[in-house]
């Protein structure tokens, strides 16, 4: 429970003195009971698989309390000096482990919100500052992840024994998300839908080649807080971790793409250094503390063992710097660094793109259009493809496709055509077709083709 804009009073009156304090006092306690109360004007709820966040919006902010009870189990809200506007008991908590919400009005204008659960489940409640439509916002989040069996040791074993060379696997971090807008641009342009839709479009390329499995640091429009990303990507076995987002500055003017690896001794520029401050501010929207206790630790794990990943970390940056060069115009021509919570203490190669300007007024224009979107992430996968097809790890399909001199071997299954195939090996057409002597683009169920490796 975290009550905020509570201001406490510590007075030290004797005789005449207490009683004129006394009075003014319960004057002043007068008025507060009199004043406007914090209506309760809606409930919203958004669910992941394994939490849910509920958002009651709020005229302005008021204090509460959140607590269980079990037999049968329930969760209790109390939002004092409080007035409910609208009827939420008709809420819809479909997937999630709620039953249903009543309400009722108690003594002191104190607004009861008692919830039914299916299940015991873990919560914390917070108060968000009012947004630009000047509404306060009482957070509960819900957490009810079910603890997994590991069985993904076995697996890997298993998959070392019959020598499957594996995926690449590719987290990809849309920045910002639910409570937290990110930027808003112009045109009250939202950078977390904006990075969401170039995030989702840079999955779709990865999927579509094979040796590469993406993976959706967030799969939909909720919040997240900066160290539950990067425990996302530790947790898939990522190989590298993309953060993606769309800048914004006072300056119009300001405009281009820029591309960030951490740095644990500063920032490289002056804005730079204001951008990861920006960026950092989202754990704010959870409620989080912006220090990160392990602060001492991971710096001592980065002088260590992350000197290499770092280096690999630049090497990345650089080459979706090159290729997003092609594509549009860049903040800077060289790969910076700053403090970007979302990027500490990661052991694997780790960017950050800024992938333009939502404040300037052009660029703006090109991050909403899906054929611009579509155009930087091409441009992503690009240079993380350029990376990993020289440095992809040994176990991988990337490096046993790339680094080695062995033809791939493929069997045509039902519905293959020879351009899909052409396109998902990253050969181009007209080889593939020379280096297997075909006349015609048809193929047969079964048939075998050779793909060449040095193409
Ligand atoms: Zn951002």
């Amino acid at each position: 429970m975290k009550s905020i804009y509570v201001t406490r009073v510590f007075v030290d009156l004797k005789g005449p003195a207490l009683k004129l304090f006394s009075l003014l006092a319960m004057l002043s306690l007068g008025m507060v009971a009199f004043s406007e109360p914090a209506k309760i004007q809606g409930l919203r709820v958004s669910s992941k698989p394994d939490s849910a966040r509920l958002v009651f919006d709020l005229s302005k902010a008021a204090d509460h309390r959140l607590f269980m009870l079990s037999d049968p189990n329930r969760m209790v809200l109390d939002v004092e000096g409080a007035a409910l506007l609208k009827d939420i008991t008709a809420t819809n908590f479909n997937h999630l482990p709620i039953k249903k919400c009543r309400t009722a009005k108690k003594e002191n204008n104190v607004i009861r919100v008692v919830f039914d659960l299916n299940s015991p489940l873990k919560a914390k409640s917070f108060l968000l500052p009012k947004n630009d439509q000047g509404i306060s916002r009482l957070v509960i989040d819900l957490d009810y992840k079910k603890k997994l069996a590991p069985q993904k040791k076995v697996a890997a074993s298993i998959e070392a024994v019959q020598n499957v060379k594996r995926d690449l696997i590719i987290a990809i971090d849309a920045g910002h998300g639910g409570e937290d807008p990110g930027a808003v641009g112009v045109n009250r342009m939202h950078e977390k839908k904006v990075v969401y839709a170039i995030s989702k479009k840079l999955a779709n390329y990865f999927k579509a080649r094979k040796g590469y499995k993406p993976v959706m640091v967030r799969s939909g429009d909720y919040f997240i807080p900066l160290a539950a990303r990067r425990n996302i990507a530790k947790e898939k076995d990522a190989d590298v971790f993309i953060s993606i987002h769309a800048d914004s500055f006072t300056k119009k003017r300001a405009h281009g793409a820029s591309v960030y690896t951490l740095s644990t001794k500063g920032a490289s520029s002056a804005s730079a250094k204001f951008l990861a401050e920006r960026e950092n501010k989202a754990d704010l929207v959870g409620g989080v503390s912006l220090a990160d206790k392990d602060d001492i630790l991971s710096s001592v794990l980065v002088d260590l063992s992350m000197t290499y990943k770092m280096e690999s970390s630049v090497d990345v940056a650089e080459e979706v710097l090159v290729e997003l060069g092609k594509v549009t115009s860049l903040h800077g021509s060289r790969v910076e660094n700053a403090g970007f919570a979302v990027l500490k203490s990661l052991d694997i190669p780790s960017i950050l793109v800024e992938t333009g300007f939502m404040s300037n007024p052009r660029e703006a224009k090109n991050l909403s259009s899906s054929r611009f979107q579509s155009k930087i992430a091409q441009a992503i996968f690009n240079g993380v493809d350029n990376y990993f097809k020289k440095k992809a790890p040994e176990d991988t399909y990337i490096a046993s496709r790339f680094r080695h001199n062995r033809a791939v071997i493929y069997v045509v299954e039902r519905g293959d055509t020879l351009s899909q195939i052409a396109m998902r090996y990253d050969v181009h057409l007209n080889r593939l077709m020379e280096f297997n002597r075909l006349q015609t683009k048809s193929l047969a169920i079964g048939q075998t083709l050779q793909i060449p490796i040095n193409n």
